[in-house]
């Protein structure tokens, strides 16, 4: 049984409810967090009961917002693999670095685990058509999602999005729109018409599920470092989904009190042609101002307008952690690498993370000792090698 009890927004603390739709503290303009009966599942939970149940996000179900099974769609998705890389760690001289590989996923991308859950809760909340804007990846999972659910979902793209994206959305069966502008420029043009069609928006943090799909990811490290978690994780930063939900992951146990020892330090890695996050973490911004002219092959990372940027910032800063940005060349090197030293196949946006490890090396901020996790947040397999 799901624990949750509210959905809190984290500005006001104002509360709302979750057994209707709900999208955004309007008063505010910021996502919604769900909140759990924590202090019940200390009670009656067992941190080791986990490693029993069968494989993927639902092992988790009390801890995310579904409240009846039925609902708890599934294509596979979550408890993706940890694969520890000694090669690449010597040549840095680090001793324990991991790779949590989500291309792993259905559809290829980590994606899957927001989206898993946004549409089954939008399911569960009798919603019948969806819509988001997206570079991609989160549209083809939209779709699947859909089609599994047998809703419709409508999905629009900036122009320019690469057509392999295009093609999956509609093999899923989702209606595909494509928009001039960037992605910020794309959801303002078609957030018109989804409200005139009365469709439902799970646009990154436009609704309150998406992160506690994410969320998962930072209780599979938690389980997998025997609940001890690393000291440092490296995530290819867009929306900052990944790092909200993580963090929220870890705070959430730390409350169970399952965890031992420190949380990790996040680091927001970006491409050096769309660092709006890693900017305001450097001149110690409290929001997140938009980055004109957004540009990287790393299509995941072009996200101009960070929507939950107080929620990123927070994170990043709780955890002592940091930004660090890499250039265009540094990433095909690293994809390079990834692939020939450890036989992955990371997307370009994942490789940022191995680039982003280099740079910190080289800084010398990172002790020989740290436990390492590299985030590879998609398959290589939709970015072809060396036409990017
Ligand atoms: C969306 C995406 C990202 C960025 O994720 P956020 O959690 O929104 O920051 C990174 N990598 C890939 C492959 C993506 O599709
Ligand atoms: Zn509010």
């Amino acid at each position: 049984m799901s624990a949750l009890e509210s959905l809190e927004c984290p500005v006001c603390g104002s509360l709302y409810d979750p057994r209707v739709p709900q999208t955004i503290c309007a008063a505010c303009v910021s996502p919604l967090l769900c909140q759990y009966d924590l202090a019940a599942l200390k009670r009656e939970l067992d941190r080791d009961a986990f490693a029993a149940r069968p494989r993927g996000i639902w092992r988790w179900h009390e801890m995310l917002p579904v409240l009846d099974p039925s609902h708890q769609m599934t294509l596979g998705e979550g408890d993706t693999p940890l694969i520890k890389a000694d090669r690449l760690a010597g040549a840095l001289g680090l001793r324990h670095l991991y790779i949590k590989d989500e291309g792993r996923n259905p559809t290829g991308t980590f994606k899957a685990r927001g989206l898993c859950m946004a549409v089954a809760k939008a399911l569960e909340l009798g919603l019948r058509e969806l819509w988001m804007p997206t570079a991609g990846n989160a549209g083809s999972a939209l779709a699947a999602y859909a089609a599994r659910a047998g809703i419709q979902a409508y999905v629009f793209m900036p122009a320019d999005a690469p057509e392999i994206y295009q093609r999956e959305v509609m093999a899923y069966g989702a209606r595909l729109e494509r928009l001039p502008g960037f992605l910020d420029q794309v959801g303002e043009r078609a957030e018109k018409q989804a409200r005139e069609q009365g469709w439902f928006g799970v646009a990154t943090f436009k609704e309150p599920y998406r992160v506690e799909g994410k969320k998962t990811m930072g209780l599979e490290l938690a389980e997998a470092f025997k609940w001890r978690l690393p000291e440092v994780i490296l995530y290819p930063t867009g929306g900052g989904t990944g790092l909200v939900g993580m963090w929220k992951a870890f705070r959430e146990l730390e409350a169970l009190g399952w965890l031992e020892g420190p949380l990790p330090k996040l680091v927001a890695v970006q491409p050096e042609g769309c660092a709006p996050v890693v900017r305001a973490l450097e001149k110690g911004h409290e929001r997140i101002s938009l980055w004109r002219r957004p540009r990287t092959a790393a299509h995941g990372l072009r996200v101009p307008k960070v929507f939950a940027d107080r929620l990123v910032l927070k994170a990043v800063r709780e955890s002592t952690g940091r930004g660090v940005v890499v250039s265009e060349v540094e990433i095909q090197e690293a994809r390079t690498e990834l692939g020939q030293v450890e036989g992955l196949s990371a997307c370009l946006e994942g490789a940022a993370t191995w680039a982003g490890l280099k740079r910190l090396v080289k800084e010398g901020w990172l002790p020989a000792e740290a436990r390492i996790v590299l985030f590879n947040t998609g398959t290589g397999l939709k970015q072809a090698v060396g036409r990017n």
